[in-house]
């Protein structure tokens, strides 16, 4: 760590004695942190750009291609082509992660699947398809191609694939972004650049080839490969470039989620209500899936949901970013680290600072874990409950626990006058954010490493 160095006017050293936080995120501590600039959400919405009216407009465009999804991915058939993924409850795990930390979880212990999201398996199948689908009726509709009442299956036909293959579409990724848009671009015939951070695995590059997309592989980190992507578009009007630092569209297909979340617990039977609070822990790499599922889940449940975000020690950007107010204008780096783990999904060392701007007063804390912690539970959550999930999906995991027993957490709850009782009828959500598609060798390998952790 250079004490020295020089963020926005100001030393390290300075900001570290103004934040003492950023002493345990530089020494890769675990760190739970309470968002001081939380608002009640009727508060928090009164200074937002953005209303349920855009995440309805974006609920009601995907509801247009449901007609489009059933042809051609038969495996949406069942569920009237919208793609969603189930809320189950994990009580095995539960009971497994309390005999390990020594405490009870409060409520009832449950996971959401998008890991198991038809299409591309994780939660990018959220908010990328949603833009490359927006991105495509735009066109179609500024071409006269497509007209008002037309079923959306005409997007599989010879003329729209010709319109679009004149067309391409790029983006940067750690992996699981680029897998969505590269299948979704393909599939309606545009061009697709897919730029590939390091952290991206060799079978989704090797995916993404079989579909006859354009794979750039860069030996840097995430950053980079969204500037190139970036570059590439520049000035050309015949390219969109999908910005996972900066897109409003991707944002609003993300929260879409809350609206059938809230159909979903209404269906189980769940109570969510100031008697019944409601917490939400998701992974966060540079913001935009958790951030936009959060801001969704918010408008929908109000002052009864309570979401946390879980970063990887060595990739807390967001964290960093909202605990010194510096959003995107300081990066792990500046902390001499080195943006390095497992959780590829989460490997972003600089936040989007339009996430951070928009999420900051409705977001309740965040905490970073280790990646040992993230195999750890991968192995457990397999052999309770038979769930194959890749490492990133296990982040949000931990913060049941950690609500549980960490001093910070327990001072959000005393602060929120979130009494026991409460939150003993409370539920705990674990988005889990990828999985079903890493391929079965690769799976394997990652639950030996954590049964190993756990038998040492
Ligand atoms: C991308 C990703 C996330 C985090 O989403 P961001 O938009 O980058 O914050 C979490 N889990 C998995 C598996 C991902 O691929």
């Amino acid at each position: 760590m250079d004490l020295n160095l020089q963020i926005c006017g100001r030393t390290l050293a300075e900001w570290i004695v103004q934040f003492p936080i950023l002493e345990d995120i530089g020494a890769l501590k675990e760190v739970t942190w309470a968002n001081p600039a939380k608002k009640p959400t009727a508060t928090a919405l009164a200074g937002c750009p953005l209303t349920m009216a855009d995440i309805q407009d974006a609920s009601d465009r995907l509801e247009r291609f449901a007609d489009y999804f059933q042809t051609v991915f038969p495996e949406t058939q069942a569920y009237g082509g919208i793609l969603e993924s189930p809320v189950q409850a994990i009580p095995a795990m539960k009971k497994l992660l309390e005999e390990e930390a020594g405490t009870a979880i409060p409520g009832n212990l449950l996971v959401k699947l998008d890991s198991h999201l038809p299409i591309s398996g994780s939660i990018k199948a959220r908010g990328g398809i949603y833009e490359v689908l927006k991105t495509a009726e735009d066109i179609a509709l500024e071409h006269g191609l497509l007209r008002k009442g037309d079923p959306y299956r005409v997007f599989d036909t010879p003329p729209f694939h010709e319109l679009f293959s004149k067309y391409s579409i790029a983006v940067g990724s750690t992996g699981n972004l680029g897998l969505s848009i590269g299948i979704m671009s393909a599939k309606l015939g545009f061009q697709v650049t897919v730029h590939m951070s390091a952290d991206a695995r060799q079978w989704k590059k090797d995916l993404l080839r079989s579909k006859g997309v354009t794979v750039m592989e860069y030996p840097s980190d995430y950053s980079v490969a969204v500037a190139q992507g970036r570059k590439e578009a520049e000035g050309n009007p015949y390219c969109h470039f999908v910005d996972d630092e900066n897109s409003q569209t991707l944002f609003l297909g993300y929260s879409v989620a809350a609206l059938r979340l809230k159909k979903q617990l209404e269906e189980a039977g769940v109570a969510v209500d100031k008697e019944h609070p409601l917490f939400v822990y998701l992974p966060c790499g540079v913001g935009g899936g958790p951030g936009g599922v959060a801001f969704g889940i918010k408008l929908v449940f109000g002052d009864a949901a309570h979401c946390f975000f879980a970063e990887p020690t060595h990739s807390c950007c967001m964290l960093l970013g909202l605990a010194t107010g510096l959003n995107s204008e300081i990066c792990v780096q500046d902390l001499g680290i080195d943006n390095k783990t497992i959780a590829d999904g989460l490997a972003v060392g600089r936040a989007s600072s339009f996430v951070g701007r928009v999420l900051s007063p409705f977001l309740s804390g965040c905490y970073s874990l280790e990646d040992q912690r993230m195999y750890r539970m991968l192995a457990q959550l397999t052999d309770t409950q038979g769930l194959r999930l890749e490492p990133s999906a296990l982040a949000g995991m931990y913060g049941p626990v950690l609500l549980a027993k960490s001093p910070v957490f327990s001072g959000y709850l005393a602060q929120n006058s979130i009494a026991p009782a409460q939150l003993s009828q409370s539920t705990q959500l674990v988005w889990a954010t990828g999985g079903s598609m890493v391929p079965p060798d690769e799976m394997d390998r990652y639950y030996a490493k954590g049964k190993a952790l756990i038998e040492a």
